[in-house]
């Protein structure tokens, strides 16, 4: 499978508190802007905050992860982030940019530690990590700051790849692999995929013995989401927007046919948030290679959804 692929990457880690917002606020005309949530919006809270300041306003750094190169790209604007990503719910609580991190050229376990560190700080202060990520390489170091607090952890992993190699032109450190070095640390029956339709023959076996997978959509995970309520696991969420049709997201590396919609990932999200959420990451938004902005804005809107379905599931927004 042709698999090479420049990437830009977009990485910040968020960490969401409860409430004393020192998120920069903006004015912004809720009328003007378009929102999933507006069922839950009595229409009464006052309109100051958004989300998306945590995103970046400039161009991030090259970096190199492993053997493929990922370039620098234009990622969105504060101003473009709002326009794309208000919500008034998410003047209920706050949002905090630990900012980029500058990862190593050349050494993808150099990168991993960084962001297992930022990671684990980011835990160790109580607050909830979310990565945005290009590359999905990030889980990793995600998961290894997660087990070290939640040796229990279970991950709920949407994607169209399977991400199961045990190497990928041998490299262990590759997005291909990130969900198979996860079960090298947390074990069987702990990992729970979702949308896959693409992956060679090992993948598809190791997964029959080792995870527990759902191809093409989100068959089966309001079933899982009871079962996780249930047991009240600790489970790290993992979106690949490439689970998305490419038809709504082509911005990513690679593309497959087949996939969910907007409306069904919304769906899914805020199904399984319902469980005890305790970290997530975003990745495989590529910028540059959608033209149009319309993967970007995308993503925006999943991240701006996930965040208010976070609401619900993770008791540090209810503080
Ligand atoms: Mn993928
Ligand atoms: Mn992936």
């Amino acid at each position: 499978m042709f698999r090479n692929r420049l990437l830009a990457l977009l990485l910040a880690v968020c960490c969401v508190a409860g409430l004393s917002c020192a998120a920069a606020a903006a004015e912004v005309d809720c009328d003007s802007v378009y929102c999933f949530s507006a069922e839950d919006f009595s229409g009464e809270t006052p309109i100051a905050g958004i989300c998306i300041t945590s995103l970046p306003d400039k161009k991030v750094g090259s970096v190199m992860l492993g053997s493929r190169i990922l370039v620098p790209g234009d990622v969105l604007t504060a101003e473009q982030a709002a326009q794309m990503t208000f919500s008034p719910r998410l003047t209920e609580f706050d949002i905090f940019d630990s900012g980029d991190l500058e990862l190593c050229f050349g050494s993808s376990e150099s990168a991993l530690a960084d962001i297992q560190s930022r990671a684990a700080e980011i835990l160790h202060d109580g607050k909830f990590p979310l990565l945005l990520g290009g590359e999905h390489l990030v889980t990793l170091g995600a998961v290894r700051a997660m087990v070290e607090k939640y040796p229990d952890l279970h991950i709920v992993h949407f994607d169209a790849h399977a991400d199961l190699r045990d190497d990928y032109l041998g490299a262990k450190l590759s997005h291909a692999c990130v969900l198979r070095r996860c079960h090298d640390l947390i074990g069987d029956g702990r990992i729970h995929q979702f949308c896959i339709r693409s992956g060679d023959r090992t993948e598809f076996e190791f997964a029959a013995a080792h995870t527990e997978m759902h191809k093409f959509d989100f068959t089966g995970l309001a079933q899982l989401t009871e079962q996780l309520c249930a047991s009240k696991v600790p489970v790290y969420l993992t979106i690949d927007l490439d689970c998305l049709d490419p038809s709504c997201f082509p911005g990513t590396g690679t593309p497959e046919a087949g996939g969910v919609s907007f409306l069904q990932l919304l769906e899914a999200i805020r199904t399984v948030t319902k469980a005890n959420i305790v970290g997530a990451d975003l990745n495989e938004l590529a910028p540059t290679l959608d033209t149009t902005g319309v993967s970007t804005a995308t993503a925006c809107k999943v991240l701006r959804e996930l965040l208010i379905a976070l609401d619900k599931g993770w008791p540090g927004f209810q503080v």
